[in-house]
């Protein structure tokens, strides 16, 4: 069924709308599911509106594709941990950048080049925003392609996490940039040219790789929303060359959105956003591997469960290791055999605990944890003095006191949540090992720390046994 382009303006208007909601209802936990089905729906009228658009053909082959990629779309998502979804987010803003690369290809191939010879002042000046949207869609496409595909790599431990400090590093940057601007000119000036197409494509591919290979593992979080934001400026050029509104909204919104979220996470983390998305300019640190921190004192579940039924107030950290562990379902058990006992227990967030944002806000929530009781860091840091007990639960670079008192550390001035003021710190582990950034902990030998070995998973059953 083929419909007229009055309505499939207005498919494509009502869609941007729902694109909208959903993202409004995404930035609180209350609405998110709300938010998701307003996506779903917003996705279900694009797809349909431009299938039945006149000028599409090959309609056949359009759903054939779209069948494969479903199924296949369906079995990862479904497979994937929890604790990889920063990796599959990751791959397919890769495909958006590719996506966007062979667009603009099939855009400049497609230009019928005899006709330039031929052309008015008018249809010149067209031509030339054409060859400009290819050309920067081509280029942004690109950087978010190989750029993807290092965070990707890096966050599945197949790229070595800490940042790649060539020399020269951002005069390199800066002439891939200086260069491509110089190729836009010329391809522009010369209604096109393949080889300048492809100079530039093989730098932008280059460049993306470079720059996402040159920021360190503790600045992943913003690196993998400013990807984000790359595929929405790529989709929205896509958007241009195929004279799609609805592609170029969405990709306005994506574009948008992960920028602004970007520039969020790196006020939070007290990076400046500038630095970290020119591939880590200024971060130079030296890393001190011998230093002596003295020793920690290790303990037990009984003891940690005695602590626990005498304190009065308790507040849980949870990190990455929770996630890794499934821990959620049995804190959420010991919380409520705590409360049942009269103690307060809150949650304490960091803004990047876990390997995405909001991932320890989504583990909580699927335990079904009160969202009145879960605490964001700026609301809780002031209360970690007035606490009896803190159990820190596979959570390790976001508690880290070196981000505040050492400014030699990689993750210096990064906010943190300030537990080591508590009367007793309990650390859920398995090993003496660092967190995510590489950095080792002085929070673990401090003299108001114990550390309970093992999986946290088992830990934390082991403490609920104790308490019964
Ligand atoms: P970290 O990655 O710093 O530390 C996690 C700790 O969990 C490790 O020390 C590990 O120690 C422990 N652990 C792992 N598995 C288990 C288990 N089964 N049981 C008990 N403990 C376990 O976690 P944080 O959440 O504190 O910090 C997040 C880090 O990730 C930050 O550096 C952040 O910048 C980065 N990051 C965050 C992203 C985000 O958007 N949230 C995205 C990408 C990176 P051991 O091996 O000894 O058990």
């Amino acid at each position: 069924m083929e419909l007229s382009y009055g309505l499939i303006g207005a498919a494509y208007l009502i869609a941007a709308l729902l694109f909208i909601l959903s993202l409004s209802g995404l930035s609180k936990q209350e609405t998110a599911q709300s938010g998701n089905y307003f996506g779903m729906a917003g996705m279900a009228i694009a797809l349909l509106a431009t299938l039945a658009d006149p000028r599409v053909d090959n309609v056949l082959i359009i759903i054939v594709a779209m069948i494969i990629g479903s199924v296949i779309g369906l079995k990862l998502a479904k497979q994937v941990e929890m604790t990889q979804m920063p990796e599959l987010v990751a791959i397919l803003h890769s495909f958006v950048g590719l996506a966007a690369v062979l667009v603009g290809f099939n855009s400049y191939f497609a230009m019928d080049h005899h006709l330039l010879q031929v052309l008015t002042d008018t249809q010149i000046i067209s031509v030339n925003i054409h060859l400009t949207e290819i050309f920067l869609g081509v280029f942004i496409g690109a950087v978010t392609f190989t750029g993807s595909i290092v965070a990707f790599g890096k966050l599945r431990g197949l790229i070595n996490s800490s940042a790649l400090m060539l020399p020269h590093r951002h005069k390199m940057n800066l002439a891939a940039g200086i260069i491509c601007t110089f190729l836009m000119i010329t391809f522009v000036k010369q209604g096109g040219g393949d080889f300048t197409l492809y100079v530039m494509t093989a730098i932008a591919l280059l460049f993306g790789w470079h720059l996402v290979a040159s920021i360190g593992g503790a600045d992943m979080p913003v690196v993998v929303s400013m990807l984000n934001s790359y595929s929405g400026w790529a989709a929205a050029a896509a958007g241009f060359m195929l004279s799609n509104d609805l592609l170029i909204i969405t990709g306005a919104l994506v574009g948008s959105s992960g920028a602004i979220l970007s520039y969020i996470m790196c006020k939070a983390m007290n990076r400046s956003f500038i630095s970290v998305i020119a591939g880590g300019f200024g971060t130079e640190v030296v890393v001190d591997q011998d230093k002596d921190y003295g020793s920690y004192c290790e303990t037990e579940a009984a003891e940690v469960a005695s602590l626990l039924s005498d304190a009065k107030t308790v507040i849980i950290t949870p990190g990455y290791g929770m996630a890794v562990a499934q821990a959620q379902y049995p804190v959420y058990e010991l919380t409520r055999q705590l409360q049942a006992k009269g103690v307060e227990v809150r949650f304490a967030i960091h803004p990047v605990a876990g390997r995405l944002p909001g991932h320890m806000n989504v583990l909580l929530a699927e335990a079904k944890v009160p969202y009145d009781i879960v605490l964001g860091m700026d609301e809780i840091n002031q209360d970690f003095q007035h606490t009896d007990v803190v159990l820190v639960i596979g959570a390790n670079d976001t508690v880290n006191p070196a981000a505040a008192e050492d400014p030699n550390s990689p993750i210096a001035g990064m906010p943190v949540l300030e537990v080591w003021h508590a009367k007793n710190v309990i650390v859920f582990k398995r090993s003496m090992n660092t967190g995510y950034a590489g950095v080792q902990n002085p929070l673990f030998f401090k003299d108001n720390t114990k550390m309970l070995f093992g999986d946290a998973k088992e830990s934390v059953n082991n403490i609920i046994s104790a308490v019964k």
